[in-house]
């Protein structure tokens, strides 16, 4: 079957408005992608006909909307091949879900213990370990990256030692695109009894997780890169973990009992982690955006864009003095510099034209310091895009040749 491009550009209604007096080209779903009509439809048909407190009333109405928020956290289990539900725990984004690690997980580790993170990391996969070697003592390490933007899995070895608990790593880095190979990190790590966190926020929409598989221990990623809501995410983190963990915020919803004399008992996970009202109609989202992505399915996906991924870098080498960061094998994103052209002046001539990326540091301000410049273009290709939309940016980039040289 072919891929049913039309359609799917037909079921995001955002595409079809103009930006500029130019129909839009949107290259930037890697910052945040646009959201199919199932999944407004379901956030609105929530708050019109279903919505309730969850975890709360006895009242139908409640018991309907706490019911099917855990039908979405099954549906994310089923996702991701979780081994269950329980392992699923709602978070506003990939942020958060790896603060929730740091600071719950993290609680557990001792001074003079490390922590292993890489060079290409987005800073929501930085920040937090520095905030935790900070307040406790804990030793960051980088895993240094190679000139083409690998890594090199032999580098391992002579980062851990006794004392190694964790490694934080994305799958797919959104500036260079590159695609980790995680299976042979996770066995080396575990072999080390070093646990591994994955940053999945750029890879999820790209191509079929199975946590299982993978054996990670700790796995996030944002509803708003994956065509759902923002405000809404996921932290997969193995049962026996997750039970292990302390709760990291306290308030209603992660309590067992709560006694002002005798102190407070705390839920089971994954609900301990889950303090306060959810983003209820957020998870709903979620859940309609995990169903469309499925229904076409992301193998299908996966080839569509890997062959728009090849059209694009052939396109873009047709743009004399443009600079392509990272390796040829690469998923979702391009980031590039034209000339000595700033980032910020090329991504403001092609708005005139109606082309939407990404310029600036892409919240990974070492990986730019890495290549010595102080930002980049990035052109995201998503599941909606098409080679014509490539073929506007190249053409974008050959008149700012023209008129600026
Ligand atoms: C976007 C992104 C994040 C942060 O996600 P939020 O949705 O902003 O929490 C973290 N890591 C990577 C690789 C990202 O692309």
């Amino acid at each position: 079957m072919s891929y049913p491009i039309e359609q799917v550009r037909r079921d995001f209604p955002l595409l079809t408005r103009e930006v500029n007096g130019q129909p839009l080209a949107y290259l930037d779903s890697a910052a945040s992608a646009q959201k199919p009509q199932a999944v407004i439809e379901r956030e609105v048909e929530f708050y019109r006909h279903g919505y309730a407190a969850v975890h709360r009333g006895i009242h139908s109405l409640s018991a309907e909307a706490t019911q099917q928020m855990e039908a979405v956290r099954e549906q994310a289990a089923r996702f991701i091949n979780a081994a269950s539900a329980e392992e699923i725990v709602f978070v506003k984004g990939t942020t958060e879900g790896i603060n929730l690690v740091a600071n719950s997980y993290g609680s557990l580790l001792q001074p003079g213990d490390s922590v292993i993170i890489t060079e290409m990391e987005h800073h929501a996969n930085i920040v937090p370990w520095q905030m935790l070697a900070q307040a406790r003592g804990v030793t960051l390490r980088v895993w240094p990256l190679q000139p083409d933007g690998t890594l090199d899995v032999a580098d391992l070895p002579g980062l851990i030692d006794d004392r190694t608990r964790l490694l934080a790593i994305t799958q797919v880095s959104n500036v260079l695109g590159t695609v980790n190979p995680l299976q042979e990190i996770i066995t080396q790590a575990h072999a080390a009894g070093v646990k591994v966190l994955v940053d999945g926020a750029q890879a999820v929409m790209h191509q079929q997780v199975d946590v299982q598989a993978l054996d990670c221990d700790f796995y996030v990623f944002s509803g708003h890169k994956l065509y759902g809501p923002s405000g809404i995410g996921i932290l997969y983190g193995k049962a026996a973990l997750l039970q292990q963990m302390p709760p990291w915020e306290g308030g209603g919803s992660m309590i067992q009992q709560v006694s002002l004399t005798q102190g407070t008992t705390y839920a089971e996970a994954p609900w301990r982690f889950e303090a306060g009202s959810p983003n209820t109609a957020g998870i709903m989202g979620l859940g309609a955006a995990l169903n469309y992505v499925s229904q076409l399915g992301l193998a299908q996906i996966q080839q569509y864009e890997q062959a728009l991924m090849q059209y694009a870098q052939e396109a873009l080498q047709q743009v004399p003095q443009l600079r392509i960061y990272g390796p040829a094998q690469r998923a979702g994103v391009i980031a590039f510099n034209l000339g000595d052209h700033h980032a910020y002046d090329v991504g403001s001539f092609l708005d005139q034209y109606g082309i939407a990326i990404r310029t600036g540091h892409h919240c990974a301000m070492p990986l730019m310091a890495f290549y010595q410049v102080p930002s980049m273009c990035r052109a995201s290709l998503a599941m909606y895009n098409t080679r014509e939309e490539v073929d506007r940016l190249v053409a974008g980039l050959q008149r700012i040749q023209r008129l600026l040289g």
